[in-house]
């Protein structure tokens, strides 16, 4: 009769792990802490922490002494104070009104973009009897989220002025700042730093300063500030082809799965749906478990790697919901042999950048794609 564990094992006994590598996580965090040299960090695990799991990664940041956790939605900061999580939560996105008296049950920092908001979150504050506790959103660039830089003053003074509310933080998002040689950066740190003017203007202690996103962090140490947002480059990636490789940070997730089925294809025999693809010759074929249903992308149909015995193999044929073949020619696998999709095997290495750019899409894209179909293990 199976009881609990046995229905874990069997839950781990699914062919198509991520591996997530706690120790990479940990040694990205002190080298981008040596990059920043004093400033704090609000470490940035929005989306599934970029599909290393939010909880795991969260509670494992923590024990390393992040002094502040980012997220994008308030759903998301809810998931980490039900699970215990203690740090200071910010909520980047946008909020609408009915959200604000959740943040304040659940102790979660405001983003404030508008006096609307603001007016918005004094009511409810009002109302609970407590003080939220905000960060101001300036746009410098990005027209996204935030007031403009160049009409920011009485919102800051509505902000400071506001008796229920703390004002904790103010800062703004860069576009640009992956390309280190793009102007953009420099044209909104100087707008961000004309707007902090209005601190001293008002006489009023300037809140912690924060501006920097991965690419901030990598190529623009002035965007340092008293706090810095690093998203991609925590889990070992960089942001962008242009990046410059200078932290010597490790990729956090691999994924693997492995064969379930051999079999010959005979020439002039079309591989998966719509026949898009088939050999002149006699090969050989292994499936593997794994397809767009647990984020793994159709368009690396016909243009996707895999590993198997440290040898690269290619994808042939459409990527399906559950399983993609791949062509070995006249190589040999059996079933249950290890296919890693992303990382290394026998030396060889696989990475997100590289999957990316035959996808035709970003780092980012692909890790949070994962879904909760591909089961997390975490290594120490
Ligand atoms: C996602 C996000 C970040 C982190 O971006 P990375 O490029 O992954 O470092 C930082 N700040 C804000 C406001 C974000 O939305």
């Amino acid at each position: 009769m199976a009881n609990i564990s046995d229905q874990q094992s069997e839950i781990t006994l699914r062919p198509t792990v991520a591996k997530i590598n706690l120790s990479h996580l940990s040694h990205n965090l002190e080298i981008i802490k040596h990059q920043i040299n004093g400033s704090k960090i609000m470490a940035i695990v929005k989306a599934n922490a970029y599909g290393h799991g939010l909880v795991p990664v969260a509670q494992h940041l923590a024990q390393q002494g992040v002094e502040q956790l980012g997220v994008a939605f308030l759903e998301e900061g809810v998931s980490l104070r039900k699970s215990g999580i203690q740090l200071p939560i910010l909520v980047l996105g946008g909020i609408l009104n009915t959200q604000i008296q959740y943040f304040l049950d659940f102790d979660l920092e405001i983003t404030v973009s508008s006096i609307d908001k603001l007016r918005q979150v004094e009511e409810v504050a009002v109302v609970k009897k407590k003080k939220a506790v905000i960060h101001l959103k300036i746009d410098t660039g990005m027209e996204r989220l935030g007031v403009h830089s160049y009409s920011a003053g009485p919102f800051i003074e509505a902000a400071v002025r506001s008796k229920q509310c703390v004002v904790k933080g103010v800062y703004s998002h860069l576009a640009c700042a992956d390309d280190p040689k793009s102007p953009m950066t420099l044209e909104q740190m100087e707008r961000f730093f004309e707007m902090l003017l209005h601190f001293e203007r008002l006489q009023v202690p300037t809140p912690v300063r924060h501006l920097a996103n991965s690419g901030g962090v990598l190529h623009f140490p002035q965007t340092h500030l008293d706090m810095v947002r690093p998203g991609i480059i925590l889990y070992g990636i960089y942001p962008d082809m242009a990046s410059h490789r200078i932290l010597d940070v490790k990729p956090v997730l691999s994924l693997c799965s492995r064969v379930v089925y051999f079999k010959v294809v005979q020439p002039g025999r079309p591989i998966s749906y719509g026949a898009t693809w088939q050999s002149d010759h006699m090969i050989r074929v292994v499936t593997i478990p794994i397809g767009y249903g647990d984020g793994y992308c159709r368009s690396l149909s016909n243009r996707g790697e895999v590993l198997i015995g440290g040898t690269r193999y290619p994808i042939v044929g459409r990527v399906c919901m559950d399983q993609f073949m791949v062509n070995l020619e006249d190589g040999s696998a059996y079933n249950g042999d290890e296919v890693v999709l992303i990382g290394m095997q026998n030396g060889e290495m696989l990475t997100v950048e590289d999957m990316a750019e035959k996808a035709g899409t970003i780092p980012y894209e692909i890790l949070t794609r994962f879904n909760n179909r591909i089961p997390r293990v975490y290594v120490q």
